[in-house]
This record gives structure tokens, C-alpha cells and sequence, in this order.
């Protein structure tokens, strides 16, 4: 009777729906301020984010960010739209107390949360409830020190119990290869039991614990960003003009900012999305529930 379920006209079936609906992918970068955290959001999307000739460069400088800003770019490929927001955050560490610097930034990944909620609890529910919520949020550690901080640490606790967090090292130009390694020997965040994504407790099975303790090893990645072209070998590339030549921020060999770029984006883009839902959605929902229950 089952001989034939036809699997592949219900893949068929979800890849249309996938392009009718498009989708809503939103990236949170945070970190002292002068990491580099504006420029990254440059560098992501002009870098090749889609395969559709990039943009002709602006070439201007950068102004200190002073408020949560987000920046929006639809990007369609083979029919099917991705609206990628990346959300930039004033940076912290200007004031001689941080004390609570993380609050503005807890808030607003929470106001996310409620703002699902109360789309989700309507008893008209839209067919797609809009999705601001913060998928994954980069942490700029600072490249100096070789040992995260307790500022660090406290916020990237406080922020890996809501959030997906991916840390990064800013500028890793200004390191040796060397000092890149050290840091990532470094245990600090296992120590301290701070669960960086992708967390162990998400793997699905063997295969995607081996996929994944291999992108383990390399957190935090290593990055550098740049928002200006310039000329390699009669092609232009995105990099940052050093004395010791080019640095190009998209070439593997160069830096890590690849990874980055391809773990958000590309080969973890919907799991993301999907430990977002499951796991700090709900245990927002759960609370908020709770709350109101009582
Ligand atoms: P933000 O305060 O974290 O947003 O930092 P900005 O993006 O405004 O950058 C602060 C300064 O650092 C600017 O002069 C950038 O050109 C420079 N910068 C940004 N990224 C890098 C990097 O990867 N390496 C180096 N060496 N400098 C960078
Ligand atoms: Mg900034």
C-alpha cells in the first residue's frame, strides 16, 4: 500500500512554500566599543553574501554608533528572498563603570521575545508572525590580553542564557598566528561554563557533534573586517592595507571571518533559527507565562 509515499513531491512541496514565505535571519553584533563592530557589518554584507555582483563600494568613514541600530537588505537568490537584518550596538567599556552596560542590549534581545509573544497569544494569529528575534549575537572579544576579561565573561554568561552567542576575536590582524592559537587553547569559557553556540547539549547526533566540535575547536574565530575594495592580482577584493600588504578578509588562509560569515549564513543558518524557537523562545515564553499565571 506504502510502496510509493512520494517523499520527494513533500520536499518539493516545503522548497515552494520556503519561496512564497521567504525568510527572516537576524544577527546582533555587541562588544566594547572601537572592536571593529560597524565595520563587521559591512564587511558581512559586502561581502559575497549572495552570488549577485556585489555593490559598487561607498567608501565612507564610519561614525561611532550611539544607539541600537539595525540595518535590513533583502537578498534573493533562485527565487527565494532572505530578509538578513544585522542589528549594530553601541559599544561599551567608555564609561569608567560598566556596570551594567549589558542591560540596554538583554532588553532589547527581550523585547524580541515579547513582541512574538503577543503576536503568537492573539487569538487571530497572522499566518507569519514577524520575526525580529535575534538569532545569533557576535561577541567582539578584544584582541589584546589573550585572556577574556570579567566584563567579558559576565556579559557573555548573562547573554548565552537568552541567546546564541558566537564569540569572536576582533581585529586578529593586529595578532601573530601564534598569539590567535593561544587564545583559543584557552578554556576560559568551559571554566566558567559559559555555552557558547553551537552548544554540546544541541547536538542532534554523532554526525553533527563531529561537524560541530570541529567548528568548536575553532571559536572563537579570528576575524577582520573591512568595508573598502582594493586591487589583488587584478581583482578586487574586500581587505584592510597593512605594511605588510593586504590582508583580505575574505580569503580562508588570511582570517577566520569566512567561517563566521559561513556558519551564520550559510551551513548553520536554520539551526539557529531553530535553537532560537525551541530552546531561548520558550524558555522566555515559559517564564512570561508564569509570570502572568500567577
Ligand atoms: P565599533 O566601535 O566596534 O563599531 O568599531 P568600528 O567599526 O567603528 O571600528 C573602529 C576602528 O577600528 C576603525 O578605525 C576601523 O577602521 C578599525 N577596524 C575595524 N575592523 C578592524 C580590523 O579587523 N582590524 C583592524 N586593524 N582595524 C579594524
Ligand atoms: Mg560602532
Amino acid at each position: 500500500l506504502f510502496g510509493y509515499v512520494g517523499i520527494e513531491a513533500v520536499l518539493e512541496q516545503m522548497k515552494v512554500k520556503t519561496m512564497k514565505m521567504g525568510f527572516e535571519f537576524n544577527i546582533m553584533v555587541v562588544g566594547q566599543s572601537g572592536l571593529g563592530k560597524s565595520t563587521m557589518v559591512n564587511t558581512l554584507f559586502k561581502s559575497k553574501v549572495s552570488r549577485k555582483a556585489s555593490q559598487p563600494s561607498q567608501e565612507e568613514r564610519i561614525p561611532k554608533t550611539v544607539q541600537l541600530q539595525s540595518v535590513t537588505h533583502v537578498i534573493e537568490e533562485k527565487g527565494v528572498k532572505m530578509k538578513l537584518t544585522v542589528t549594530d550596538t553601541p559599544g561599551f567599556g567608555d564609561q569608567i563603570n560598566n556596570e551594567n552596560c549589558w542591560d540596554p542590549i538583554i532588553k532589547y534581545i527581550n523585547e524580541q521575545y515579547e513582541r512574538y509573544l503577543r503576536e503568537e497569544i492573539l487569538i487571530t494569529r497572522k499566518r507569519k508572525i514577524p520575526d525580529s528575534r535575534v538569532h545569533g549575537c557576535v561577541y567582539f572579544i578584544p584582541p589584546t590580553g589573550h585572556w577574556l576579561r570579567p566584563l567579558d565573561l559576565e556579559f557573555m554568561r548573562r547573554l548565552s542564557k537568552i541567546v546564541n552567542v558566537v564569540p569572536v576575536i576582533a581585529k586578529a590582524d593586529t595578532l601573530t598566528l601564534e598569539e590567535r592559537e593561544e587564545f583559543k587553547q584557552r578554556q576560559d569559557l568551559k571554566a566558567h561554563s559559559i555555552s557558547v553556540y553551537p552548544q554540546e547539549d544541541f547536538d542532534e547526533d554523532p554526525d553533527d557533534r563531529l561537524l560541530n566540535d570541529r567548528i568548536r575547536e575553532k571559536i572563537p574565530f579570528a576575524v577582520v573586517g573591512a568595508d573598502q575594495e582594493h586591487q589583488v592580482n587584478g581583482k578586487r577584493v574586500l581587505g584592510r592595507k597593512t605594511k605588510w600588504g593586504i590582508i583580505e578578509v575574505e580569503n580562508p588562509e588570511h582570517c577566520e571571518f569566512p567561517m563566521l560569515r559561513d556558519l551564520l549564513i550559510r551551513s548553520h543558518l536554520q539551526d539557529l533559527k531553530d535553537i532560537t524557537h525551541n530552546v531561548h523562545y520558550e524558555s522566555y515564553r515559559v517564564r512570561r507565562l508564569n509570570e502572568s499565571n500567577r
